[in-house]
């Protein structure tokens, strides 16, 4: 609203009200005519009598000295006028008690603010007389009393704080509010400052100018009576309202106080934890800080687990010597009721007195609660996403009943969750290191890749790329060359087929994207599928491939596995054993059981064998002995790493016998069986592949029949 002029008036809604920030809905119908005057009663009043020197006051200690006025006023007889002028209606409000009893006791009072919900002019037990907020008295505060012995005045204008700072702030608990003005027992100023107040009330509200009168004359008739001031009671009275607001200052202070305390501790171990990985000297800092700060007679931090049977107590500060030490004590976890409610609610167990706790039975923890002069115990969870990891614990051990105060608890709860953060911190570290070490053999494998793919998709690539261009440009070319040249392009081609599609193979079961259809398998039947996938000469070609038996047993049990990978596997080994081995050596595929839940497959070669110190590596991602680029045998080194995948998905092992160079190789595997008992097997074995067992025997034992004669297979 712009700045109005002295005695301007004017027609403002409700919504004056809103428009100060105040979003009470406007009344319908609601009109109110009022005034704004700019001038300052404490101004007027300081030009009257010059020879007064304002004071500065802080805002409790005005409260203060109305509140004492008021029931100076209160505890008198006769007929004093009071004027109040309250900044705002909402701090009337507060108030407005004390006027409806003063209002008992005369009937001239006067009490004007400026509205913000409902206020408004009016004479009801008393006279209201609402004013524009932009007037100057919303700045100001006054309360003048004026009876035929005692009179008393506070003329008081508000300090513009600097900055944003609002005038009049919202909250009605800004302390640091400052005012400036007169505050005096002398009448005649009092008479002064009554005289500009009702002057400016009958400019707000001429119809009271009869009662205005009335008062005025009032003043008149003791201009000077003898000052009979009960300034003892005053004095009292005053002194209890600044007790009172003293009081709340104490209080407000000590809970600050509490809270510095809770923050300061809080940040002496978040301190710790940054400069420190290890748990355990963060927990010690933890128990010395606690123990102290709330003055237990013993603070324990340990290490557990909600399943858990007991915990060594680790860490442990103490009030004194005298207070036995509980360190690398056992403490009953499975058996003790406080940890357990702690352990299911994941909440803190507060216990005042254990010696008349009557909701849980601590019979089993009775003889440590004796022994350690356990009276109060407090027991706080160490925990991170829900999983417990440890406990904050702290006991009292006098025979007073100790209410563990709320703050305490909330401070040990800060603390133990922090102490969440230093766990979870360490083990985040220690699995860097895992990490670290995972990363670097990725990293080796990363390397490895580029450099069997660099050279093993390049050399058939060039190989298939001169071959066809050859074909392309040639068409005189003899019919015997293309055809060379077209079966070397195919065979490469194979060759970078099979690579890629080892990689493929091998990524896909490493993620666990494999899904695995397990049941009962013929062992015979899987290492023919295998065998007959070997590359068999033609007639006309000299033998590439050594002599190949096998030695199956016919009455061996079904295994269960995945047909399909376990083929994979036996090709995969079986391939080795012919590509390691001269074409005048031999492989042996065998396969036993000798009883129990597991199933040994064996192929064995009499070929170039394998260094003892490689017997483990070989197993490794893009292993070749000779390695990748210098390799003449063919394959990609993922071998033996994609049939060691499958078996331990399969639920087996396999791993690699060797005497040494050129002394052959064993290769084994295990699988279990489809039923691990040996009376079981028998049953199978007598209904010959399950075909005359009940279905389900049918279909478990026997998907597919099988060839059961020992044989050898020559290439
Ligand atoms: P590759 O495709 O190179 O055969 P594998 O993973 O199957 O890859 O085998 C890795 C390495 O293990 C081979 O390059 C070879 O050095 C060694 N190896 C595997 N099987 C045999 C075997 N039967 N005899 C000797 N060495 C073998």
């Amino acid at each position: 609203m712009s700045a109005l002029t002295s005695g301007v008036i004017v027609l403002l809604m409700a919504v004056a009200a809103a428009e100060d920030g105040h979003t009470a809905p406007p009344t319908p119908g609601l009109i109110r005519r009022m005034i704004s005057i700019s001038s300052s009663v404490l101004d007027e009043l300081l030009q009257r009598l010059p020879q007064l020197r304002p004071q500065l006051y802080f805002k409790s200690s005005l409260t203060a000295l109305s509140h004492a006025m008021e029931d100076q006023v209160l505890a008198s007889s006769g007929d004093p006028l009071v004027i109040a002028s309250f900044q705002r209606e909402r701090f009337y409000r507060q108030e407005a008690h004390r006027y409806d009893r003063i209002a008992k006791l005369t009937s001239q009072i006067y009490v004007l603010a400026a509205p913000e919900t409902s206020f408004m002019s009016g004479s009801d037990q008393y006279e209201t007389i609402a004013f524009d907020p932009s007037d100057q008295l919303s700045q100001e505060w006054h309360l003048v009393v004026v009876g035929s012995s005692y009179a008393a005045c506070l003329i008081c204008r508000e300090r513009q704080s600097g900055g944003d700072r609002p005038a009049v702030p919202e909250g009605s608990m800004d302390q640091s509010r400052r005012f400036e003005g007169i505050w005096t027992f002398d009448r005649q100023v009092s008479l002064q400052a009554a005289e500009i107040l009702l002057d400016r009330i009958q400019r707000y509200r001429p119809n009271l100018a009869a009662k205005i009168d009335q008062a005025k004359a009032l003043l008149a008739l003791h201009p000077d009576p003898v000052q009979d001031l009960a300034a003892d009671p005053f004095a009292q009275r005053l002194v209890t309202h600044l007790q009172a607001g003293h009081y709340k200052l104490l209080k407000a202070y000590r809970s600050i106080a509490a809270q510095e305390q809770r923050e300061r501790l809080v940040n002496s171990i978040t301190a710790a934890i940054r400069q420190s990985l290890d748990p355990d000297s963060i927990f010690r800092v933890a128990v010395q800080e606690l123990g102290q700060a709330l003055e237990v007679c013993r603070c324990l931090v340990y290490r557990c687990k909600s399943t858990d049977d007991t915990a060594v107590l680790g860490f442990e500060a103490r009030r004194s010597d005298a207070i036995p030490s509980l360190l690398q004590e056992s403490w009953p976890l499975a058996a003790n009721p406080v940890f357990q409610t702690l352990a299911e609610s994941r909440q803190s167990v507060a216990i005042a007195s254990l010696s008349t706790e009557s909701t849980l039975d601590l019979r089993p923890i009775q003889p440590q609660l004796n022994r350690w002069q356990i009276n109060a115990l407090l027991m706080v969870p160490v925990t991170h996403q829900g999983r417990l990891l440890g406990v904050v614990e702290l006991h009292q051990c006098g025979s007073d009943p100790y209410p563990w105060p709320e703050s305490d608890v909330l401070l040990v709860e800060a603390i133990a969750s922090q102490l969440g953060v230093a766990i979870i911190q360490s083990e985040a570290y220690a699995n860097l290191d895992e990490l670290n070490q995972q990363l670097e053999a990725l990293e080796r494998t990363r390397s490895n890749l580029i450099a069997i793919t660099g050279h093993e998709l390049r050399t058939p690539l060039s190989t298939i790329q001169v071959c066809l261009e050859s074909l392309a440009t040639e068409p005189d070319m003899p019919l015997e060359l293309r055809q060379v040249m077209l079966s070397t392009a195919l065979s490469d081609a194979e060759r970078m087929r099979k690579l890629v599609q080892d990689f493929l193979t091998l990524s896909r079961l490493e993620s666990g994207r494999v899904e695995w259809h397990l049941e009962p398998i013929e062992m015979q039947e899987c290492i023919d599928l295998a065998l007959s996938s070997l590359k068999t000469p033609k007639a006309d070609e000299p033998a590439s491939l050594p002599a190949i038996a096998t030695q199956v047993p016919s009455e061996l049990p079904p295994v269960r596995a995945d047909g399909e990978w376990l083929v994979e596997v036996l090709t995969k080994l079986l391939d080795n054993a012919c590509k390691f081995t001269e074409p005048e050596g031999q492989v042996v595929i065998e396969a036993n059981f000798s009883g129990g839940k597991m199933l040994e497959v064996t192929i064995s070669d009499t070929g170039r064998g394998i260094e003892p110190n490689r017997l483990e590596t070989v197993f490794d991602r893009f292993y070749q002995e000779e390695g990748a680029l210098r390799r003449t045998a063919g394959g990609t080194g993922l071998g033996l790493a994609i049939c060691r995948q499958i078996i331990a998905a399969l639920g087996g092992t396999i791993w690699a016998e060797s005497a040494g160079r050129d002394q052959g190789s064993r290769f084994h595997f295990t699988v279990p069986l489809a039923q691990p008992s040996t009376e079981q097997s028998a049953a199978a074995r007598a209904n010959g592949n399950g075909k005359k067992g009940s279905k389900r025997d049918e279909a478990e034992l026997s998907p597919k029949p099988a060839a059961r004669k020992r044989r050898t297979k020559k290439s």
